[in-house]
């Protein structure tokens, strides 16, 4: 079974970048008339905050109830069933995948502190940004695991 995809509309630009985090195909236009994104979905879901854009999109649309971004997230992972398996393998920046590159290769492309304690980097196959192991990743981590302890116990 292919990965879910997802197209999201103007509204969705945080969920865009953490269903990226957490590894999935994720296209976000912020300005488009709602027949040109629905010409533009392909295999994609559309996850929209626009009740009659997501009736019209069918089987493939997706009406986010809450505006509140772990509900958001918790809501698409649920009904897609998404997993954290593939956690850190897509640009956040871009939707572009990453690859695991030699140390060297980022040599001057990353602060020279974060060079020489890391060991393990990534480089977007498509805009070039740099990725590690660092702080960053552990807070993501963190925030993931409060939202899928499940419902209820969403922080605000
Ligand atoms: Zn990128």
């Amino acid at each position: 079974m292919p990965e879910p995809a997802f197209l999201l509309d103007g509204m969705l630009g945080s969920l865009a970048r953490w269903l990226r985090m957490i590894g999935y195909d994720s296209v976000y236009v912020r300005d488009a008339a709602d027949g040109d994104l629905l010409g533009m979905l392909g295999n994609r879901s559309l996850l929209t905050r626009d009740r009659q854009l997501a009736q019209r999109a069918g089987p493939r649309g997706f009406y986010l109830e809450s505006d509140v971004l772990d509900d958001q997230l918790s809501a698409v992972m649920e009904r897609f069933g998404l997993s954290l398996e593939r956690e850190g393998t897509r640009c956040t920046a871009c939707n572009g995948e990453l690859e695991k590159v030699d140390k060297e290769a980022v040599r001057g492309r990353v602060p020279e502190g974060t060079w020489s304690v890391h060991q393990e980097f990534w480089l977007c196959s498509r805009c070039g940004k740099a990725y590690w192991h660092g702080a960053h990743w552990k807070n993501i981590r963190q925030r993931l695991d409060r939202i899928t302890e499940g419902p209820g116990n969403s922080p605000r």
